[in-house]
Formats: structure tokens, C-alpha cells, sequence
């Protein structure tokens, strides 16, 4: 997308004026910053801030929205992939090992633990690394550390 740029120094803008209280030629003077500029006009010789309309205005056209069949198939997809992880959670809180343990950093945990966490609630250990474990919680899987000494 083209971005406003100013007027070059020394060329014209057409712009109101107030103390003329009309539309008039200005003259570009100096550039303040990116957006904005001192301009005079060319009748009452006052100076003014010439600014660039607000870029948040044109910026909207762009965005795309997924409508129709499109917007459909993405949200039956989002949720046959919620299901499927419900089914895998609760399939593997039912098949862990151990009691609830108390998720800490510092503890370390094996594949199949069930934990708690303060934060995420119950999860199963999926895959336990070194200094890794890869957790299934009710909402979603989660990269968190454990073993920590
Ligand atoms: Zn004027």
C-alpha cells in the first residue's frame, strides 16, 4: 500500500485557511515531521500546520474477511479439532498412572504423570524430555519446564 507522503517543500497545497475563512493555495514552508508541515498562504500570508489526514482511515480496506463456505469449513475444522483433543485429554486423564501431583518446575515428571497446575489445571505428561515436558491440558497442549535444579 502507497503511504501519504507530504508535499515536497516549496510546492503548493490546496487547503483551507481560517483567517481567509476559504479554501486556499499554501505554501509548503518546512516539514515538521513525517505528517505534518508548515505551510503559508498565498493570499493572507498566516501560517498554519498542514497535516496529512490520519493513516488509520485508509488502513482498513485491506483486511480480508473469510466469509461464506470458506468461514464455515475453518470453523468445523476448529472444531473437530477440539473434539479430538477433548477425546485425547480425557482419554488420557482416565489412563495416568499416578495421582494428581502438584506441577513445579523443579520436580520432574514422567510420561503418563498426571498433574496439577496452579495456572492450566489438570494435565498428563505426553512427552517428558530433560529438561522439557509437553502437557495435555483441558484446552491445549503446552510446552512448560520441569526437572529444573
Ligand atoms: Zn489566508
Amino acid at each position: 500500500m502507497a503511504e501519504l507522503s507530504l508535499p515536497a517543500v516549496a510546492s503548493r497545497v490546496f487547503t483551507s485557511c481560517k483567517k481567509c475563512d476559504a479554501e486556499r493555495y499554501h505554501i509548503v514552508l518546512a516539514h515538521t515531521n513525517a505528517t505534518s508541515a508548515k505551510v503559508e498562504c498565498e493570499v493572507c500570508h498566516s501560517k498554519k500546520t498542514y497535516k496529512l489526514p490520519s493513516a488509520k482511515g485508509t488502513k482498513s480496506t485491506g483486511v480480508k474477511k473469510v466469509t461464506g463456505a470458506a468461514a464455515t469449513k475453518k470453523a468445523q475444522a476448529a472444531e473437530n479439532r477440539k473434539n479430538a483433543h477433548s477425546r485425547e485429554f480425557g482419554e488420557l486423564v482416565a489412563s495416568a498412572q499416578s495421582d494428581e501431583q502438584n506441577y513445579t518446575m523443579k520436580t520432574k515428571f514422567a510420561q503418563n504423570d498426571k498433574i496439577k497446575h496452579p495456572k492450566f489445571g489438570v494435565g498428563v505428561i505426553k512427552v517428558s524430555l530433560q529438561d522439557k515436558i509437553e502437557v495435555i491440558f483441558e484446552d491445549q497442549v503446552r510446552m512448560l519446564v520441569h526437572n529444573r535444579v
